[in-house]
């Protein structure tokens, strides 16, 4: 199985992914944890020219082409072979980031970003996508309490709002694959949450 991890920063994507992965193991399951770039040499590379800050100048459609680029090695070197092998995969952020990122909040239009991702990635799609949905200004002020910020985490409100409203087109698009978790709540019930559609999921 093929599991993605979706939602915008300040979500709390990396703590619940951690518990999911946990959460599997117990069951038996052989997880691979996984984001883009995975850990390849190239994609790496590929993503240190997307977040360097001197970096202002980026067009748009650069941008979104070396998002799949580093998606289409990540695929083929890491995430196809895992599934190969049997494993289950869960992959912090997939081609919904860069249809909400690049598409919506870069203006792009959502054809063209599924056009080159589906190209980038042979068409693989996860079975299950889990959203951890958060209210923009809550994870807005999340991200700025932790203050990190690479050239994209600098984004102001409005691009936010963009994201966030890309997100629920999403969810109209695909209501089957994507499942949304209110992540305006506490870790531990987000938890249980997310405990409870996983269980649905290996049961099938
Ligand atoms: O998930 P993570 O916090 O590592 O994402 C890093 C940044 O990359 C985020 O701030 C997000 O805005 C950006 N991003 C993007 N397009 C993607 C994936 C991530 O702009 N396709
Ligand atoms: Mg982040």
């Amino acid at each position: 199985k093929f599991i993605t991890i979706e939602g915008m920063d300040g979500a709390g994507k990396t703590t619940q992914i951690r518990f999911m992965k946990e959460y599997l193991e117990d069951r038996g399951f052989k997880v691979l944890l996984t984001r883009e770039p995975g850990g390849t040499i190239i994609g790496e590379k590929i993503r240190e020219v997307i977040l360097d800050n001197s970096h202002k100048e980026m067009d748009s459609v650069t941008e979104a082409l070396l998002y799949a680029a580093s998606r289409a090695q990540h695929v083929s070197q890491i995430i196809l072979p895992a599934l190969q092998r049997g494993e289950l995969v869960l992959c912090d952020r997939y081609v919904d980031s860069s249809m909400v990122y690049q598409g919506k909040g870069r203006d792009l239009g959502y054809k063209p970003i599924k056009k080159i991702n589906d190209f980038a990635t042979q068409g693989l799609e996860p079975d299950l996508t889990i959203l951890f949905d958060i209210d923009p200004q809550l994870g807005l002020q999340r991200i700025s309490s932790r203050g990190k910020g690479d050239r994209l985490e600098e984004e102001k409100l409005q691009f936010h709002i963009a994201v966030h409203s890309a997100y629920m087109d999403l969810v109209k698009m695909y209501p089957k694959r994507i499942k949304v978790i209110n992540a305006n709540c506490e870790i531990q019930e987000i938890k249980k949450e997310v405990e409870e559609l996983l269980k649905n999921i290996i049961e099938e």
